[in-house]
């Protein structure tokens, strides 16, 4: 028996392609909202000011989009990405890297370029199926754990307690908001300073923020009013705010998700960073590679 701590992305994929690969596993989560729960979904090959394609993504997302797919058609919701340029000195810098992106440039104009396979996952939904599929299949699921070999995939709460020794973390807390604008009708996703994602009907996400300073409290009325602001830069349109939420991001230092072994204690996968949909099932594919 396998226990599994922490059902987050991390836990899930790690718990769902053990089962697949024949392992008796155990879920133990204690219920507490991750940032799993929180997470936008975005996936984005190319995010960032510099134009740097998200590390070995090519790689990770061979396996994660199938993954995904095999628990349902409607987690992913493949979207065009618009990057709208900073200004001259910005798309003069993209210039340079065009050859590094071609793989993802859909098309390039005065307004910016346009990534292909982006789009975004719904992770809420993800937890659920993954939940379902999980117990249809015989898995057990505990609040507190009961022994074994134990894979701890505990988020940034795990790597705040410390769970594992020499385990250095920059953890950041995020605020998004979700915003209704019945006359905008923007149907990609846009980038430049923050992000703006269509999720449906008159619906968008809007954010994030980073803070690595104030981990451990909740939304911020700074937070809502520095996402007001980035929304304002890509829609003149009046919007009505319906939800705020905050979560911690886990990151290690050097911002690489990180598979890691203690005696006496078991198995860690953390790290995922802002990017944990791309990466959640790799490295859960390389844990089950790592047991056998
Ligand atoms: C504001 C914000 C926006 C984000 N946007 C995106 C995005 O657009 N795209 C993207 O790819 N990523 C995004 N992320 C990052 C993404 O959320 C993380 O990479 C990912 O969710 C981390 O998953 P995890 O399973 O490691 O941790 P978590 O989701 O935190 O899961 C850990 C789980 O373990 C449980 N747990 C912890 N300790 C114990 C214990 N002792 N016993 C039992 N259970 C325990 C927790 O309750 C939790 O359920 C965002 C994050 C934030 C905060």
């Amino acid at each position: 028996m396998v226990e599994v701590i922490g059902f987050g992305l991390a836990g899930a994929c790690v718990a769902l392609q053990l089962q697949r690969a024949g392992y008796d596993v155990r879920v133990i989560d204690d219920g507490c909202k991750g940032s799993s729960q929180v997470a936008a979904g975005l996936v984005n090959p190319v995010a960032g000011r510099n134009f740097e394609p998200s590390w070995e993504v090519e790689k990770a997302w061979g396996i994660a989009l199938p993954f995904y797919q095999s628990l349902g058609s409607s987690l992913f919701h493949s979207l065009p990405i618009l990057r709208l340029w900073f200004d001259d000195t910005d798309r003069s810098k993209f210039e340079r890297k065009r050859e590094l992106v071609r793989p993802w440039i859909a098309n390039v104009t005065d307004e910016g370029v346009l990534w292909k396979q982006g789009g975004w996952l719904d992770c809420l939904r993800f937890l659920k199926v993954a939940r379902e599929e999980f117990l249809a299949k015989g898995g057990e699921w505990r609040n507190t754990p009961e022994g074994g070999l134990q894979i701890w995939c505990a988020g940034a709460s795990g790597l705040m307690r410390n769970d594992f020794l020499d385990v250095e973390h920059r953890s950041a807390r995020g605020e998004i908001l979700t915003v209704r604008i019945p006359d905008w009708g923007e149907s990609r996703i846009l980038n430049r300073a923050g992000w703006v994602i269509p999720i449906g009907g008159d619906f968008y996400r809007v954010g994030a923020t980073y803070d690595w300073d104030q981990l451990e409290i909740g939304v911020t009325e700074k937070g809502k009013q520095k996402i007001e602001r980035m929304l304002k830069t890509f829609t003149k349109c009046d919007y009505e705010v319906v939800d705020h939420v905050a979560g911690i991001r886990p990151i290690i230092n050097r911002s690489m998700p990180t598979i890691k072994y203690q005696k006496g204690k078991g198995w860690m996968v953390n790290g995922l960073g802002s990017k944990g949909v791309i990466y959640a099932p790799r490295v859960g594919l390389e844990m089950i590679e790592r047991l056998s």
